[in-house]
């Protein structure tokens, strides 16, 4: 089968031609001067983008490999611990913290809702003291995304460590690792990054260190470890790495956050916006619902649909996938049968991608019987694209 010529997935997601000649250039020896300065230089671009002081440890393993690390790293058997939510990766990782032995309470709404800062409120003044507060910013399994700086706030008040998992927030929409007291944040490079999924890029503040380094449980001398890296890498003045990182995954990361910031960081956020708007306003008009109520908190990420009856979501992203070369994607955990994605991150957020998704979606469920205005779909796309691109960017973000 050839390869798609394009993929507007929820993520990994495509490359950019100089991400990619990043991966591909020599692979060197790790204490090589040049490799130990690029991985440090890429440390200094990740806290950039993370707008944050805090310390950031690159660990050498897809996301799921940090979210695993910092909730090992902070719990232990009996910690208090709110765990917020509102879709599919919030509940797998309650379902984490509990088999770390933590006392779990969650604060649950629909999977097509945002949360509320007031009911986390409530929960932490019902349940308190709280230790650790973790959420996820947006959900990418349904396109949802959550109040992370008001949330923060009110965690903080309370006197919680703050995890969030920003695997697919960093890079795409406004995140303040610092102003909202995020004790521990966690990404990878594979969503609005665009860059190759294989990293965890992660933020710790100096009380989320504390907090590990008093953990009996927390792992040490693990591939696991928070704290070896703290221990070896940051505390042994940058010169030794716990394990060898891929070389070619930090070049590949390196060029990534280059590329995010290259513009300005909140230039690459309003694309992402921009893209996101013109997604939705594309499937309204082609008659189709949105899966988020209300757009008001539709992630910027990926737009998520609700898949007319009359197909399955297989048989959509197969069938556009092989005619018109589109690779999209469907629903996730519990919403896999429910969802059409389509996704907008990293040079999926430019130009005239989202025409291409709106319009791959219209033709394909066409093409399958279903009745939509294919016409009125890529009019309102290229509405919403000139309107936005018209304005000064920094200007649309908010
Ligand atoms: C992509 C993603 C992850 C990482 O999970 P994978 O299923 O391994 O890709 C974690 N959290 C969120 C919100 C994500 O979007």
């Amino acid at each position: 089968m050839r390869q798609p010529d394009f993929t507007l997935t929820a993520g990994p997601t495509m490359a950019s031609p100089r991400v990619l000649s990043a991966l591909g250039s020599p692979i060197i020896f790790d204490y090589d001067p040049v490799f130990l300065d690029r991985f440090r230089e890429t440390e200094r671009l990740l806290a950039e983008v993370y707008q944050t002081q805090n310390d950031v440890v690159l660990m050498q393993g897809e996301a799921v490999l940090g979210l695993e690390a910092a909730a090992r790293g902070l719990v232990q058997t009996g910690t208090r611990c709110l765990n917020l939510v509102s879709g599919v990766y919030a509940s797998w990782f309650g379902d984490w913290l509990r088999k770390f032995g933590a006392e779990v309470y969650e604060v649950r709404v629909p999977y097509d809702e945002a949360l509320d800062p007031a009911g986390v409120q409530r929960a932490l003044d019902e349940h308190g003291p709280i230790e650790v507060v973790s959420v996820v910013h947006s959900e990418t399994p349904s396109g949802v995304e959550n109040p992370l700086g008001e949330i923060g706030f009110v965690a903080h008040a309370h006197g919680a460590l703050m995890l969030a998992d920003v695997v697919s927030s960093l890079g795409g929409t406004e995140l303040l690792v610092d102003d909202w007291h995020i004790d521990v944040a966690v990404a990878g490079p594979q969503k609005c990054l665009a860059g190759p999924p294989g990293m965890s890029l992660i933020a710790v503040s100096p009380r989320a260190w504390e907090a590990v380094e008093a953990n009996p449980a927390a792992p040490r001398s693990s591939f696991l470890s928070l704290l070896d890296w703290k221990l070896r890498w940051i505390e042994g003045g940058r010169t030794a790495f716990p394990y060898t990182p891929s070389v070619a995954d930090v070049g590949g990361v390196h060029a990534a956050l280059s590329e995010a910031l290259e513009e300005s960081l909140q230039t690459t956020i309003s694309c992402h916006a921009r893209a996101a708007r013109a997604c939705r306003a594309g499937v309204r008009a082609l008659g189709l619902e949105l899966w988020p109520r209300s757009e008001s908190y539709a992630a910027n990420c990926v737009t998520a649909v609700r898949a007319p009856s009359a197909v399955s979501v297989p048989e959509v992203l197969s069938h556009v996938r092989e005619r018109y070369g589109v690779q999209l994607s469907g629903g996730y955990g519990e919403l896999k049968d429910k969802l059409l994605r389509l996704g907008h991150m990293g040079p999926a957020s430019r130009s005239l991608y989202p025409l291409v998704a709106v319009s791959a979606l219209g033709r394909g469920l066409a093409d399958l019987g279903v009745s939509v205005d294919i016409g009125a779909g890529a009019q309102a796309v290229m509405d919403a694209l000139a309107e936005a691109t018209a304005a000064p960017l920094e200007q649309s973000l908010t």
